[in-house]
């Protein structure tokens, strides 16, 4: 019989200091709550075999499956600007990697599996709730289109955790191009450890950027790859309305995916200040501050990379300044090309980043909810009739006629099929994302009532974001104007 999972490991090779060998911790009485079948099927991964006794087993940390090597790996990270020179996995278990239908190495990985030698004093588990957001947001960041870690899997363990009430106990599987952090650099560079640096730079190159092993300086390549996927990855996330919520350099992915749902939240009413996590207190990683945050982690992890830059110090600071000086461009090309698509301009102008701006602006003036702002625009793109329904989102409903005889002119400039026109805006504006309010309905439906139908529904709507379904209408509204909506790290 062949394993369930066709494991193929490499992390488990590096050298001892990267992690620790641990066992997930058994579960007494495991229920699968999902399984994503697609997904398993792109990893070459038995979904029929995991939904069986024994892959539930193997999905919940009963048994190690064929193939695992289970371990926790090693990071340290700035969180919220403080320096912890030793995190680690503390919740999280490396069960291995697989080779995809693609080519490409991915983790798989239990979240919620027990204490690790990283866990402090963390229990190691996850509770029902995070795990079910997780599993809703990645999701749906890959149906956007935005990179992300997947869910393969969420089960209940049958047992409870002690948060500040007993919760229902789970575990996610995730799975991700690595779960190598700027942490991860920062956890050698901290100590000095200039051959772990290195071999952890060998190995992320060889895994994410095997461009870079032939570049002239293969670990300057590394850098500016990093730091190029990293621009374009926060650009999405602002063109969706994605708050990630605790950008910590240990939750920066060296691969550019988006990782570690905890507190993140997509954004209701536009507005750049919108903070929902409860232990961001002075707003660090509100909307809007997520570009310069991204820029702040990948200082650090720039200067992670000094000593593998040059032999000198101060030549490797030098061209070290020289990548980082790349973001703001890079971002900023990312992010006004997605908002120029937004708005269904093929061609680009002069003028096209403020006409966006403007219109950014008057939504934060008038709280007008950002995605179906922008999905109103696609109806009224083509016909001008749909503006009677767009308008109504503004504050100030007067306030978006300036601007839409703008936008109209600059589309008539441009010429083109209204219809097609439409067609390609309504692959770029979503119909509908996890709103807080609905993923708060589906934990609250399975954490007080174990009825898991709403997190069913939602899932299927927010995974198929661009499409306009009758049985998904009750999921397009927003909500009524959230007073202090709070997200919370583990509950
Ligand atoms: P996270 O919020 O998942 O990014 O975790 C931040 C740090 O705290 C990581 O080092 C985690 O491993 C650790 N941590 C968070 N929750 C737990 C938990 N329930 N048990 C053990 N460690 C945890
Ligand atoms: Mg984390
Ligand atoms: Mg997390």
């Amino acid at each position: 019989m062949t394993a369930a999972i066709p494991f193929d490991n490499s992390y488990v090779r590096l050298p001892p200091s990267f992690y620790a060998k641990v066992n997930p911790a058994p579960a007494r009485a495991p229920q699968l709550i999902k399984l994503n079948h697609t997904l398993a099927d792109e990893l070459r991964i038995d979904a029929r075999a995991l939904a069986t006794p024994a892959g539930i087993d193997a999905l919940s940390g009963n048994a190690v499956p064929e193939g695992a090597e289970p371990i926790a790996t090693a990071y340290a990270g700035h969180q919220f600007g403080s320096f912890v020179p030793r995190l680690g996995d503390g919740r999280a278990i490396l069960l291995g990697e697989v080779i995809g239908r693609d080519g490409a190495r991915r983790d798989v990985q239990l979240k919620g599996s027990g204490r690790t030698p990283f866990s402090r004093n963390g229990d190691g588990r996850a509770a029902l709730g995070p795990v079910l957001r997780e599993y809703l947001v990645s999701e749906a960041m890959a149906a956007l289109g935005v990179p992300t870690t997947r869910a393969l899997a969420a089960v209940t363990t049958g047992e409870t955790v002690a948060r500040e009430r007993p919760l229902p106990g789970a575990v996610l599987t995730r799975v991700a191009k690595s779960h190598i952090r700027v942490g991860t650099f920062q956890f050698f560079a901290a100590r000095g450890d200039v051959e772990g640096l290195r071999t952890l730079a060998d190995h992320v190159i060889a895994r994410h950027y095997p461009g870079a092993a032939s570049a002239a300086a293969p670990y300057r390549a590394l850098l500016e790859e990093v730091i190029g996927r990293q621009a374009r990855l926060v650009a999405r996330w602002l063109l969706v309305g994605f708050i990630h919520g605790v950008m910590n350099t240990d939750n920066m992915s060296v691969a550019g995916e988006t990782i570690d749902y905890g507190p993140c939240a997509f954004m209701d009413a536009y507005d750049p200040a919108t903070v929902f996590s409860s232990i961001d207190e002075h707003g660090r990683y509100a909307y809007g501050n997520q570009p310069m945050i991204a820029h702040w982690n990948l200082t650090r992890f720039a200067e992670s990379l000094l000593p593998l830059l040059a032999p000198d110090q101060e030549q490797a600071v030098a061209l070290a300044r020289e990548a980082l000086a790349s973001f703001p461009q890079t971002f900023n090309d990312a992010y006004v090309d997605g908002l120029r698509a937004k708005l269904g301009l093929f061609e680009t102008r002069a003028g096209d980043a403020a006409l966006a701006q403007d219109l950014l602006d008057l939504m934060a003036a008038n709280r007008a909810d950002f995605t179906l702002a922008f999905r109103g625009l696609c109806g009224a793109a083509r016909n001008v009739e749909a503006d009677t329904a767009l308008r109504l989102l503004f504050g100030d409903p007067s306030a978006y006629d300036g601007w839409a005889s703008r936008w109209r002119q600059r589309l008539a400039e441009e010429g083109g099929d209204g219809a097609a026109r439409e067609a390609a805006m309504r692959r770029v504006n979503p119909a509908l994302i996890p709103r807080n309010h609905l993923v708060e309905a589906a934990i609250e439906a399975a954490v007080e009532r174990r009825d898991f139908s709403v997190f069913e529904a939602l899932l299927d709507a927010v995974t198929t974001p661009f499409e306009e379904r009758p049985e998904h209408r009750a999921f397009y509204d927003a909500p009524p104007p959230a007073q202090g909506y709070r997200t919370f790290c583990g509950t």
